[in-house]
C-alpha cells in the first residue's frame, strides 16, 4: 500500500482529533434509527438521555456539535450518517454502548482508526462506537511488551515502542489504526521477521455482544484469542491489546527504487528470482502505478531490518534489475521508514479496490499483471503487493483464524477520485474490468484489503478451513451477529 497517495494530512483530520470531547448539546430529542435487520425504529429521548448521562466520553447525535467530524471515515466514498456516536473514553463507555445497541438491536459499527477501504466503522442510522480517543500505549521493556488502547494508531505504536530499540509487525501507514489491522491479520515491514501484527498478539480485552468484559489470552479463554487473531472484529469490541516486541533499530535500511514500466515484464522476472532467495529481514512492496507525470512506473519500497553492514550487499541486486529512474535507499530510523511522525489524515480521494492473495510471482502471473496493467488509464489507479512468506508462513493456517498463510503477496487493485465527482464509477468499473482477468490467479482474499461484496460473495475465501470453528465461536459470543460490519461470519451459517 503506497504511502504517499494516502496520508495527506488534512484539516478534517485534525479536527477529528481535536474537538472538545466534554461539548454537550441540549436535551436529546427522538431519533429515528435503523435495527440489526433494516427496520426503522425510534429511540426515545429518555432513553439516550440515560446513555449520555452514563458514558465518560461522548454521545453525539446529527446536529449536534462534532458530529460531522466524528461521523468521518479515511475514505471518502463513505459519507455515513450515524443515529448516534458514542466516544469512548474507556472499557466501561465501550461496555455501556454496546449494551444500548444490544438491548434496542440496533445496527452497530465499531469505529477505531477509521480506515477501512470498506467503509465498515460506519453506518447510516445506526450507533457507532468510537474507540479512537482511547490511545494510551505503554511499553514494558523488560517484559518487551507493549499494552495499546484499542483507539491507538500504528504510529503511536512504533513511536513508543521505538524509544527502546523495539518495535512488532505493523502496516506501512502510520495512521492505520492498530485494532482494524491487528484483528484482521496486519502485514508489515517486520511481518516475515516476526509474524504478522496478529501473530504477535499476546492478549486483549474485550467486551462482548451481551456486555462483559473478558480477559483473553493464552490461558483466558484461548478460543477466543484464536478468533481474534485474523476473525476480525466478530466477536466483540476489543478495548486493549497486548503484543509481544522485538528489538529492532532504531535505524533500518531502506526506501524506494523506481523504475520505468517499459522494461516490466523482464524486471519482474528478475525480482521474483531475487525474492526467492531474499533473507526474512527484507521486506518489499511493489507497486505499479503512474507517477506525477503521467508516466507508468514499478516501484519498489524496501526495508531491510537485519544487520546493518549486510543491508548494502543485501539490497544490491533491486537497484539493478534494470535503469533506476530514481533510487533512495538509505540508513534511516525505523520511525521515518514507517512514516510514524506523519498527522493522522484522511484519504483525499475515494477509494475502491479488489484484492486477493497469490502464490508468487510467477511467469504467467507476471504475463497477465502486465497486460492488465497496460490497460491501466493513466491517473489514480495502483496495482500494488505487500509481500508474505517467512514467519508468516511458519504458522500453522490453523494456527489462527488468518488462513492464508503460504501466500507470498497480497495484491490489491485500487483507483481514487475526486469527492464529490462523477469518477467514481469508471474507476470502480475499470477495477472491477482488471480483477476479472486477475481474480482466477489469486487464493482467497485478506479481509483488511479487500471490498465490501468481496466479504459478501466470498468470505469463505478469507477464512478457509477455519470458518466452521469461527460460526462456532460467533455462535457462543455473538448469536444475534450485533458486530456484523466486517468480513461477516454469519452465526446462522
Ligand atoms: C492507507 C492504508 C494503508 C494500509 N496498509 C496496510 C498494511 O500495510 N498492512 C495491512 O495489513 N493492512 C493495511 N491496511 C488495511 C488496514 O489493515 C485495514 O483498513 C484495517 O481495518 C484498518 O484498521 P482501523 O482500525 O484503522 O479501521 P476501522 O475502519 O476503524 O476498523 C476496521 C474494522 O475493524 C473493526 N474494529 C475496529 N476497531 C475494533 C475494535 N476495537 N474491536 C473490534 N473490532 C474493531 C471495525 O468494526 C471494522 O470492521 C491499510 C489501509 C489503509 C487505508
Amino acid at each position: 500500500m503506497k504511502r504517499r497517495t494516502f496520508c495527506a494530512a488534512s484539516a478534517a483530520a485534525l479536527a477529528t482529533a481535536a474537538f472538545p470531547l466534554r461539548l454537550r448539546a441540549a436535551a436529546a430529542s427522538d431519533v429515528a434509527a435503523v435495527a440489526l435487520d433494516g427496520r426503522q425504529l425510534t429511540l426515545k429521548s429518555t432513553d439516550i438521555d440515560d446513555l449520555r448521562a452514563t458514558v465518560r466520553g461522548e454521545l453525539i447525535t446529527a446536529g449536534e456539535g462534532g458530529y460531522d467530524a466524528a461521523r468521518r471515515l479515511w475514505n471518502p466514498a463513505f459519507d455515513r450518517h450515524p443515529a448516534l456516536i458514542v466516544r469512548c473514553l474507556g472499557a466501561a463507555d465501550v461496555r455501556r454502548a454496546v449494551s444500548f445497541s444490544a438491548s434496542h438491536g440496533l445496527l452497530t459499527a465499531v469505529h477505531a482508526g477509521g480506515h477501512s477501504f470498506a467503509g465498515h466503522s460506519g453506518c447510516d442510522g445506526g450507533l457507532v462506537i468510537d474507540v479512537s480517543p482511547m490511545r494510551a500505549v505503554e511499553i514494558d521493556p523488560l517484559k518487551r511488551e507493549a499494552r495499546v488502547e484499542a483507539g491507538a494508531l500504528l504510529g503511536h505504536l512504533d513511536r513508543e515502542a521505538q524509544a527502546f530499540a523495539l518495535a512488532t509487525t505493523a502496516g506501512v501507514a502510520a495512521d492505520t489504526g492498530v485494532a482494524g489491522l491487528t484483528l484482521g491479520g496486519g502485514l508489515g515491514r517486520l511481518g516475515r521477521r516476526f509474524g504478522l501484527a496478529c501473530d504477535n498478539l499476546l492478549a486483549a480485552e474485550l467486551i462482548t455482544a451481551d456486555g462483559r468484559w473478558l480477559p483473553v489470552s493464552a490461558t483466558d479463554n484461548p478460543e477466543l484469542l484464536w478468533g481474534l487473531r485474523g476473525g476480525g472484529g466478530n466477536f466483540g469490541v476489543v478495548t486493549a491489546f497486548t503484543f509481544q516486541l522485538h528489538e529492532v533499530g532504531p535505524q533500518v535500511y531502506g526506501g524506494t527504487v523506481t523504475y520505468s514500466f517499459k522494461d516490466a515484464r523482464r524486471l519482474l522476472r528478475s525480482f521474483a528470482d531475487f525474492l526467492a532467495r531474499a533473507p526474512d529481514e527484507l521486506y518489499v512492496d511493489v507497486d505499479l502505478d503512474v507517477d506525477e507525470h503521467g508516466e507508468k512506473v514499478v516501484e519498489l519500497d524496501v526495508c531491510y531490518s537485519g544487520p546493518l553492514k549486510d543491508a548494502e550487499r543485501v539490497t544490491a541486486p533491486l537497484r539493478r534489475l534494470g535503469k533506476p529512474q530514481q533510487e533512495q535507499l538509505a540508513m534511516q530510523p525505523y520511525v521515518k521508514i514507517q512514516g510514524s511522525a506523519q498527522t493522522p489524515g484522511t484519504a483525499e480521494e475515494g477509494i475502491y479496490l479488489k484484492g486477493g492473495f497469490i502464490d508468487g510471482l510467477t511467469p504467467t502471473f507476471i504475463d497477465t499483471l502486465v497486460g492488465v496493467a497496460e490497460s491501466m488509464p493513466s491517473d489514480s489507479f495502483e496495482i500494488g503487493f505487500q509481500q508474505a512468506g517467512g514467519a508468516i508462513a511458519r504458522v500453522a493456517p490453523t494456527g489462527s483464524a488468518y488462513w492464508n498463510r503460504s501466500a507470498s503477496h497480497d495484491m490489491h487493485v485500487l483507483a481514487s477520485w475526486k469527492v464529490p465527482g462523477d469518477g467514481a464509477e469508471r474507476n470502480r468499473d475499470w477495477v472491477r474490468r482488471a480483477w476479472a482477468q486477475l481474480a482466477p490467479l489469486t487464493r482467497g482474499y485478506y479481509v483488511n484489503i479487500s471490498s465490501a461484496e468481496q466479504h459478501a460473495e466470498t468470505v469463505h475465501g478469507a477464512y478457509g478451513d477455519n470458518y466452521p470453528r469461527l460460526v462456532a465461536l460467533k455462535k457462543r459470543y455473538d448469536p444475534t451477529n450485533l458486530f456484523r460490519l466486517n468480513a461477516n461470519i454469519n452465526p446462522a451459517a
